[in-house]
């Protein structure tokens, strides 16, 4: 039993009567120590765990009361802070004031105003010889000053105040004359903390503490910690040495209590720490885990959630880990970053929303988000989704769908209405105006965790709970008006510091805590993980606010940065001293998230030297001693926790022998493995793209569909993103996050250009009148406006100044096309824009509803489909299709070739297409195709192909259909070309480009005949 237990036992037998004050940091260390007394066999009475707090609140709170002051909510601080700052008169002097709108500056001057109060240091003593900046000192005394007023205006007390007026009222103590009282000896308490335990009524009880042999005891804890009386140690295990740790013993350890090791990561070590626990049979509440820093408990608490083990965690869990703390800070960060449709649908697919749409999964909703292309922005979400339910619905009334197609579309349709009603009512809780004040965007937070983020267990309730709390306590502040980017980054800062879940040992259950508060639950076995080198100790930097000088000038009880590393020093020492039992301790030799190798800590160094102090010990020695990493594959399958674990034991050090059984019982890595070798190999098989049954289902010949020239020069460039996106249906996933430097992407662009070109020019055609500038520009430059703040109320831009510069360059392009038109006008008359074929016909007269079916010799029929964006009628009385290019001159294949490999074919296709539709006019018309670039960056390319051409096409239609007919859906040979901006990479495969090569270069595959041929089109 540890000194102090024995010493409150023995109070326990001596005084039985008497009331006994013991004074603690915590309630649960409080708990934890009562337990441990009555488990360790002693049983107690009259013994009262109590800390500071609970004593001067009943002494302070009824004459506060009394004169209409309340206590301050803690939580208020950082924000308080920042406002308090930001309002400070222009007359005083600046210094913290340029990062006051930073979370991280309020968090620190919070911490450093709490110190001074606790220290009780007033603004008026804040001394200015202190400070080496005259405006650093007069910032922080006019902050203290304010803050002082706002708690005397708003008859608020914090907890500075609270102490001082208990120490003005001993006489209504709860401890009485009579009793005795003993604190946690080293707990250094502030100084007001300080003043009212040594005021205390009572006789003082000297706690004992073990003495640590050459350890200096840090400089405050004369002053602020009890009086103790310091215990030479006497230990008689190799755990027990560690008192010894600063100065190792003469002979070597004589037991195994205290070993260690060395993992390969941290992940692969807290694996060992459970595989050493499951091994050696214990009992879980035998067992503690010490973690330096309390963010890494976290990782346990995974591994424990991971195997069902029943775990308490001292520090608690972040919040941020929890289903609503997940999703709340998602939340932030999809409302700063512009309410991108890409990251609410990533958070639908996380899990961590919920939906009250009946009937609808989360995993449905992100689809049908895909599905309808929202973008960002606010307006972007019903606007999509309308576009979505009307194709949906008229495809439900479509009497050439088949029933199940119409079932399929109605429910799409049904569900698509549900998920619009459901971000609506999301969207409505974001305040629209962007400098809301932050009680606006309080209750927006507020009513996202209650009605949005899911919670799945009792931690995701407590973190509900939680944030609550947390975001109430920001609400005084909640009139400040900041950006909404501030508000945001206000609310991220309450949630990332809070954690929930926080626990005492409790029976049954494994427990976590950290390094300077282990042992406390006196369990036998402890394992103290994480000892790396600069993560054991805080590293020696100074306070942003109070540098360590300054520190030292103000009160002598202000922590320097050298205390809180003295300090930390001393806590450990003693708390692994006091361990006893089994103690193993361990490191991780690499940091794989930074990835680099690190160094065990000076603490295990010495540890190893109170083993086998007789021995020189260096690191280098050390780490050869602990010998080879354990990783998280355990070394014998006995050991496993799990069945991958086992697998993985099993086939340690096997070669390829060992994988039959693998494959057995995991067929679906057989087959992998199998369509790898395949793929591998030159033959061109069905796992490279080959579905003969594909081929009469998408073969326009034989299924009589209609099919566009954009979608045949698609089969050209790649036939497998072809059967991807045409044979199976899949989409890429848009994951595009809003781009700062752009707004309207090429497409967007392209298609808003077309459809002014058409506008302009059937304009000017219906008042037969012929291109100007001078006239026709104005209307042009109008009907431009009109499309950028159509498509702004969809999409805003990401700022105004990337709107006005793409707006001027639309605009740009505008005029050129115009003044290239007007300087055109002798040699080509257009008769025709967007002359659709097999769709709606816009009153063009040469359009029609019904594709065009092309018959191009014997087994070369098929319809087409298409849409055409002018035809004009050349000086010589041929006509011209011409195809609107809106980006830089670019044709694929090069502008010179002719086809391409079938990479270009709409401008023979086009002219074939144009032929039949003119030959109720023009029965003889001679028609060529071009591709026209009319814009700035195009440099009014116009690439015109000769009719000639028409001819070859009928040769090149062939092959390409074939190899639809062939069912050869093989990737693209040619990466540079044709992979470059290609969204289906994903579902490509490795080397894609590189195994088509050599498969197409295999003579023998008899399948990739037809696209060998189509390849010689050039
Ligand atoms: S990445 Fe290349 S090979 Fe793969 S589907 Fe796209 S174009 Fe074809």
């Amino acid at each position: 039993m540890n000194l102090l237990l024995a010493q409150l036992a023995e109070l326990c037998r001596t005084e039985r009567t008497r009331a006994k004050w013991v004074i603690v940091p915590t309630h649960s260390l409080g708990h934890t120590l009562g337990e441990r007394l009555a488990l360790d066999g002693g049983g107690w009475s009259n013994l009262r765990f109590t800390t500071p707090l609970d004593l001067a609140l009943p002494m302070a709170a009824p004459f506060l009361v009394e004169r209409g002051i309340d206590p301050a909510p803690d939580g208020i601080g950082p924000a308080l802070i920042m406002r308090l700052l930001l309002e400070l008169p222009s007359t005083v002097p600046g210094y913290f004031r340029g990062l006051a709108e930073q979370p991280q500056m309020a968090e620190a001057l919070w911490a450093t105003i709490g110190a001074l109060r606790m220290a009780g240091i007033t603004a008026a003593a804040l001394p200015r010889e202190a400070f080496a900046s005259a405006s650093k000192h007069a910032e922080l005394r006019a902050l203290l000053e304010s803050y002082e007023q706002h708690l005397a205006i708003r008859r608020l007390s914090d907890r500075a105040q609270v102490y001082a007026e208990a120490l003005l009222h001993l006489d209504v103590c709860l401890i009485q004359p009579a009793d005795l009282r003993i604190e946690l000896p080293t707990i250094i308490w502030t100084p007001l903390e300080r003043r009212l335990l040594d005021a205390l009524p009572g006789s003082r009880v000297i706690p004992r503490a073990p003495a640590l042999p050459r350890l200096d005891v840090p400089r405050r804890m004369a002053g602020l910690a009890s009086p103790m009386e310091a215990v030479a140690p006497a230990p008689a295990s190799s755990a027990e040495r560690l008192a010894l740790l600063m100065s190792p013993p003469g002979s070597a350890a004589s037991d195994t209590t205290l070993t260690m090791f060395c993992a390969g990561g941290r992940e692969a070590e807290i694996e060992e720490v459970f595989r050493r626990i499951a091994a050696a049979g214990l009992a879980l509440d035998q067992v503690e885990i010490a973690c330096p820093m309390p963010e890494q408990a976290a990782l346990v608490w995974e591994k424990a959630q991971r195997h069902a083990w029943p775990v308490t965690i001292g520090p608690g869990i972040p919040t941020a880990l929890t289903r609503p703390g997940r999703a709340l800070l998602a939340f932030c960060e999809w409302v700063a970053g512009g309410l991108p449709a890409s990251r609410l649908r990533r958070m639908l697919q996380s899990g961590d929303l919920r939906l009250e749409a009946d009937g609808l999964t989360a995993g449905q909703a992100a689809r049908i988000l895909a599905r309808a292309q929202a973008t960002w922005g606010r307006q972007t979400y019903a606007a999509a989704l309308g576009r979505l339910i009307e194709s949906s619905r008229a495809r439900a009334d479509d009497p050439e769908q088949t029933d199940d197609a119409r079932a399929r579309h109605r429910q799409r349709a049904e569900q698509a209405e549900k998920f619009s009603r459901w971000t609506g009512e999301l969207l409505a809780l974001v305040p629209a105006d962007a400098t809301a004040p932050l009680g606006d965007w309080l209750d927006a937070a507020h009513a996202f965790v209650k009605s949005f983020a899911r919670k799945t267990s009792e931690l995701d309730g407590e973190a509900t709970v939680a944030l609550t709390e947390a975001l109430a306590d920001l609400r005084p502040v909640g009139d400040l008006s900041r950006p909404a980017s501030d508000a945001l980054a206000l609310i991220r800062g309450r949630v990332d510091g809070l954690t929930v879940g926080g626990d005492r040992a409790r029976p049954g259950h494994l427990h976590v805590t950290t390094l300077a508060d282990a042992g406390h639950a006196g369990r036998p076995r402890t394992f103290v993980v994480a000892l790396e080198e600069g993560g054991v100790f805080p590293a020696l930097v100074e306070d942003p606010v109070l540098l360590d000088a300054e520190r030292a000038a103000i009160h002598p009880a202000l922590r320097t940065s050298e205390d809180r590393a003295s300090e930390a020093l001393y806590r450990i020492v003693s708390q692994l001293g006091s361990l006893g039992g089994h103690v193993c301790l361990s490191y991780s030799s690499r940091d794989l998230r930074q990835a680099r190798v690190t160094s065990p800590s000076w603490l295990l160094l010495q540890a190893v030297r109170v083993l086998e102090p007789a021995e020189s010990w260096t690191y280098d020695r050390l780490v050869k001693e602990l010998g080879e990493p354990v990783s998280a594959v355990p070394a014998a399958p006995g050991q496993a926790l799990s069945d991958a674990g086992w697998w993985l034991a099993n086939l340690r050090g096997t070669d390829a022998s060992a994988l039959p059984p693998v494959r057995e019982s995991f067929p679906a890595l057989a087959q992998g493995e199998a369509a790898e070798r395949a793929r591998d190999a030159d033959d061109f098989t069905n796992y490279d793209g080959l579905v003969p049954e594909a081929g009469p289902l998408l073969d326009p010949r034989v299924s009589g569909a209609a099919v566009s020239p954009t979608s045949l020069e698609s089969l050209a460039r790649c036939p497998f993103a072809y059967f991807l996106q045409r044979g199976l249906g899949l989409d890429p996933m848009d994951d595009a996050e809003p781009d700062p430097d752009m707004w309207l992407d090429p497409l967007t662009r392209g298609s808003m250009l077309h459809g002014l070109y058409a506008t302009i020019m059937r304009e000017i055609r219906s008042r037969k009148e012929t291109p100007d500038p001078a006239r026709h520009g104005p209307r042009l430059r109008a009907l431009g406006e009109e499309a950028l703040a159509a498509h702004r109320a969809l999409v805003p831009p990401p700022s105004e100044g990337v709107f006005e510069r793409e707006a001027r360059e639309l605009q740009n392009d505008l005029t050129l096309f115009l003044r290239f038109e007007a300087e055109d006008h002798r040699e080509r008359q257009p008769i025709g824009f967007e002359v659709a074929f097999g769709g709606a016909t816009e009153g063009e007269a040469l359009g029609r509803r019904e594709p065009i079916t092309l018959d191009l010799g014997p087994e070369l029929r098929f319809k087409l489909r298409g849409r055409m964006d002018r035809i004009d009628r050349l000086a010589d009385g041929a006509y011209e299709v011409v195809d609107y290019k809106t980006g830089a001159a670019f044709l694929p294949g090069g502008l010179d070739a002719t086809f391409a490999g079938g990479r270009q074919l709409q401008h023979a296709l086009y002219a074939l297409a144009a032929r039949e539709l003119l030959r109720g006019t023009d029965a003889q018309a001679r028609v060529v195709g071009s591709y026209y670039f009319p814009t700035a960056r195009g440099r009014r390319e116009r690439r015109v192909r000769p009719e000639s051409t028409q001819a070859e096409a009928a040769a090149v239609l062939r092959d390409l259909l074939d190899v639809l007919a062939a069912g050869a859906f093989v990737h693209t040979p040619d990466a540079e070309e044709d992979c470059r901006y290609c969204e289906l990479q994903h579902a490509c495969g490795r080397q894609a480009a590189a195994r088509a090569k050599a498969k197409i270069e295999q003579a023998d595959n008899a399948a990739l005949d037809a696209y060998r041929r189509l390849g010689a089109h050039e």
